[in-house]
């Protein structure tokens, strides 16, 4: 299968003051060397606990942050050195959808200037060809067409959202990150934005890199998912597989507290002792160590590799 993406040892360390004249600094290592790759027409789940660094990932993708280190190849092309100018025409076929869609839009702005904004902005400039591209783009996600005048607080939190996938959507881009586009909204309408992306990504073909706390959302929505853990990727498998026969003790502690999520199944929810060590200063050797109840000397002096053990399945423990 073809890449659309692929990311070689991406980094994003921050600099972090340590005392009050600012003269010693310490690195946050949010993110700190990740391999992944998604195909065209795949969608690939990020998890992890909050702070593990997948949003960091996102943004750093998308060039929205500047990468410490490592490699962006989108299409074909290497975008990590992309200036500002240049990673406007990657914004046509790459696109971000946030986690708080109030927060994305200009609360001055009506809906479908908005979006019209957007076609201008990529050289749409008839403005006849933009009005029926707006018109187009809310039937698909599912707003009335007299919605197109009000403005962001004149709706509920689940169409705000939909107005934001309709301006990621509105360039045609091949590759959307959804970064917990869901995580904002009420339970009750989380499942009608999901079955909406989902829908539009098997009918447009996208691709998406699909940022998420929550497991049962990502299990549902990907075709692989990677775990990542105090900002290194621990394991990545096909979504069925990882859900069935997780291998890292991390994701077997994450993916334990959805046992239910199949009928009739007893898996014991393991608790995980302890709390994240800081990223400003991670455990020599496996990140996890600290956490895990299979930690052996070797665990403290080497840092595992991410192994290859079968079909699309890759861990970074020493017990494979
Ligand atoms: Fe646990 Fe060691 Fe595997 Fe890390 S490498 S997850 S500490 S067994």
């Amino acid at each position: 299968m073809n890449k659309i993406l692929e990311v070689k040892n991406l980094k994003k360390h921050y600099p972090v003051k340590k005392n009050l004249y600012g003269k010693t600094r310490e690195t946050v290592k949010a993110v700190d060397g990740i391999d992944l790759h998604i195909n065209y027409g795949e969608v690939l789940g990020l998890v992890g606990e909050s702070g593990c660094g997948k949003s960091t990932t996102g943004r750093t993708i998308l060039r929205l942050l500047d990468p410490t280190e490592g490699q962006i190849i989108f299409q074909g092309r290497d975008i990590t050195e992309y200036s500002r100018k240049q990673m406007r025409s990657v914004y046509k076929d790459m696109q971000l959808i946030f986690q708080d869609p109030f927060a994305s839009l200009n609360p001055r702005k009506k809906a479908g200037n908005a979006i019209e904004e957007v076609l201008y902005v990529h050289k749409v400039k008839d403005k006849a060809e933009r009005k029926e591209r707006v018109r187009e783009l809310f039937n698909m996600v599912g707003l009335r067409q007299e919605e197109l005048e009000k403005y962001p607080h004149e709706f509920s939190g689940g169409q705000r959202q939909r107005i934001v996938i309709a301006r990621a959507l509105a360039v045609n881009p091949k590759l959307i990150v959804c970064d917990e586009p869901v995580a904002a909204l009420d339970v009750s309408i989380q499942a009608q934005i999901v079955n909406l992306l989902t829908g539009l990504q098997k009918r447009l073909g996208l691709s998406y890199l699909f940022i998420s706390h929550d497991l049962r959302v990502v299990k549902y929505m990907s075709d692989r998912v990677a775990v990542m853990y105090l900002g290194k990727i621990v394991e990545t498998a096909p979504a069925d597989e990882l859900f069935n026969n997780p291998l890292h003790p991390y994701s077997q502690a994450l993916l334990s507290s959805i046992a239910a999520i199949r009928p009739g199944e007893k898996r014991k929810k393991i608790v995980l002792e302890g709390e994240v060590p800081s990223p400003v200063n991670p455990p020599s050797g496996c990140r996890f160590r600290t956490r895990c109840k299979y930690a052996m000397k070797r665990c403290s002096e080497i840092e595992p590799k991410l192994k290859h053990v079968g079909g699309e399945h890759f861990v970074r423990c020493h017990l494979h």
